[in-house]
């Protein structure tokens, strides 16, 4: 099984890694694939280039078993669209279970995805909920995939839909952005190696 973890990254910090760990220790998987988006299709264009922000991913995942960045949305032209992410991947992968892993956030505005129900051709989609987090009610195409029981996300390579619990830090790649731009130490909300890079680069500031 292959874990799926898409964002900005701008900069990565330990609320994506934290959970990118535990979902991967939950589901066992085989491995996890931070994923930055070369152009956000929702948002402005980051301050820091996709590469500078893969090349911050590659340095905070150094050493770290079963993590791996992933460059595919750098390598296409056009805005990043997860299903387009997805279907590439499956073509690579085709044997195997793919979970798609998205925070609250990001699965409340699903809808406004591009080709938001094919996702589930190619995926599982679970979401990352807080612990004692109450999801709104689903529709009948949520309710419909909706399972309780993770080994089924094993079972069948993709099309379900699953509630995880995890650690949410309140941490956010903007309140480290603005720390930056005051000139105030960031420091323990994200890696070392990533604070010396945005140093060395001048990222971020003011
Ligand atoms: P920004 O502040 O620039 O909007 P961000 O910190 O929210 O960025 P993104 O790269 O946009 O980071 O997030 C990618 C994914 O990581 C999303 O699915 C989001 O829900 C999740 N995520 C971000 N921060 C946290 C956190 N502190 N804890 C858990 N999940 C997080």
């Amino acid at each position: 099984m292959i874990g799926v973890y898409g964002g900005t990254f701008n900069p990565v910090h330990y609320g994506h890694l934290r959970t990118a760990l535990e979902v991967s220790e939950a589901f066992a998987l085989d491995e996890i694939r931070l994923i930055p988006c070369r152009l956000p299709p929702h948002r402005r264009q980051p301050q820091a280039s996709a590469e500078l922000r893969l090349r911050m991913l590659q340095l905070a995942l150094s050493g770290v078993p079963g993590m791996r960045a992933d460059r595919r949305e750098l390598d296409r032209e056009g805005p990043s669209y997860m299903v387009d992410t997805l279907r590439s991947l499956r073509r690579e992968l085709a044997d195997q279970s793919i979970l798609l892993f998205l925070g609250v956030d990001a699965f409340a505005k699903l809808k406004t995805w591009h080709q938001w129900r094919q996702l589930f051709d190619y995926a599982h989609i679970v979401v990352m909920t807080r612990p004692g987090h109450r999801h709104d009610e689903l529709d009948d195409f949520f309710d419909r995939r909706l399972v309780e029981r993770p080994a089924l996300l094993r079972k069948q390579q993709a099309g379900y839909l699953y509630f995880q619990h995890v650690t949410q830090l309140d941490i956010s790649a903007t309140a480290i952005r603005e720390l930056i731009a005051l000139n105030k130490d960031p420091r323990f909300l994200l890696p070392d190696s990533v604070i010396a890079y945005i140093t060395e680069h001048k990222l971020y500031r003011g």
